[in-house]
């Protein structure tokens, strides 16, 4: 297939001080599932199969690089208290809890199919599902198994909260992660995650059950410093952690110690514009030299929303990015957080995963905030959406 008459392409592969990449009138030529060839569309090879973008913007498809899909239930009473700023105590995550260990393994598949088309709609070609509540040996296993079936980007997050049954014993429930609940899930899971958090686990806590994960093959993530300031950043690095996911509390030090290493800071803005927390300082960041990723967090409790454009435009009207650096978050900045080096570019031998818009400019995504722009969807070269 040759993708030919793309007004704006976004390749993210850098030329000069162009991190983007941008062709202007380019084509794509697309053979088995890879981009076989790239550049303007005066110059592209013949191809019987040829489809015209019309003039239209193209991008990689949107690596989503932090969910939280495998759960049940229901959350928006909590929400509207939360925006009405009513009091409410039902219970917040212990409820999903509750809820996901009852569902059926068919229901949760269900679900997590359902949120996989819907992010595919709106752009997402690669998502990164957590697990985190089922908290029990055999519903964190079902969980990445299940989870494993829909995506290969799998994280085991036992360490999201104590449940309640251990409160009296975290002690116990730190033994039961970084022991027979990790080895349970560690065959179908390709990372391991920690809510590093006052209220959640503490730095040791976390360094021990990533400790352990590593032991049994998996890369390291970590959830820190979201709601305050804390040891997450600083325990992430030194363990390697492919991410650090929130970064809204930092220090000069933990901004130091992220420019200095191979761990991406993913910043999930859709957390803070459903909870009216403030947003993390993205150009601090970036003007630093850290890697930076924006990825959806979609989760019934914090962030129900999968829409990564969404993020784009929260990105640029709420933390000051470009459009350019949003996009480029979103896509490279995401690939960059899985350690994945095959996807969020546009360029020879990378797999073709596109998104097409429905618009001349990437820059639509911000300055029409909700408006669906996503017109085509490319997985592997196959359309999608
Ligand atoms: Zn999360």
């Amino acid at each position: 297939m040759l993708i030919t008459n793309i007004g704006e392409l976004t390749t993210n592969v850098a030329a000069g001080d162009d991190r983007s990449g941008t062709l202007k009138d380019a084509a794509i030529l697309v053979e088995d599932g890879l981009i076989a060839w790239v550049g303007p569309a005066a110059e592209a090879p013949q191809h019987p199969e040829t489809v015209d973008a019309g003039g239209h913007a193209v991008i990689p498809g949107f690596v989503d690089s932090h969910s939280h899909l495998i759960f049940a239930g229901d959350r928006a009473d909590e929400f509207e208290a939360r925006m009405t700023g009513e009091p409410y105590a039902a219970g917040g995550i212990r409820r999903t809890v509750t809820a996901t260990r009852a569902a059926s393994d068919d229901d949760l598949r269900a679900r997590l199919a359902s949120h996989v088309a819907e992010a595919a709609r709106q752009g997402t070609t690669t998502l990164e599902v957590k697990t985190g509540y089922g908290l029990t040996v055999h519903d964190e296993e079902r969980g990445v198994r299940i989870a494993a079936e829909l995506t290969p980007e799998v994280t085991f997050l036992g360490a999201h909260v104590v449940p309640a049954e251990y409160a009296d014993a975290r002690e116990k429930y730190v033994e039961l992660v970084a022991g027979p609940m990790l080895q349970a899930a560690a065959p179908h899971a390709k990372y391991i995650d920690v809510f590093c958090e006052r209220g959640a686990f503490t730095a040791d806590e976390a360094r021990r059950i990533l400790s352990a994960g590593i032991a049994a093959g998996l890369v390291p993530r970590m959830h820190g410093n979201q709601l305050g300031p804390g040891e997450g950043v600083q325990v992430a690095v030194e363990m390697g952690a492919a991410s650090v996911d929130h970064c809204t509390y930092l220090s000069d030090e933990d901004v130091a110690a992220l420019a200095g290493s191979e761990t991406v800071a993913t910043l999930l803005p859709g957390v803070e514009f459903s909870t009216r927390h403030p947003y993390p300082d993205a150009r601090r960041l970036i003007d630093a030299g850290v890697t930076v990723a924006i990825a959806c967090d979609c989760n019934p409790g914090s962030c129900y929303t999968n829409s990564m454009p969404l993020m784009v435009a929260l990105a640029v009207r709420e933390m000051r990015m470009t459009t350019a650096e949003a996009v480029w978050a979103a896509t490279a900045g995401g690939a960059r957080a899985l350690r994945r080096d095959d996807i969020g570019v546009i360029a020879p031998g990378k797999r073709a995963d596109l998104v097409m818009l429905d618009a001349p400019t990437r820059v639509h995504l911000a300055y029409r905030p909700g408006v669906p722009l996503i017109e085509r969807v490319y997985k592997d070269g196959a359309r999608v959406a």
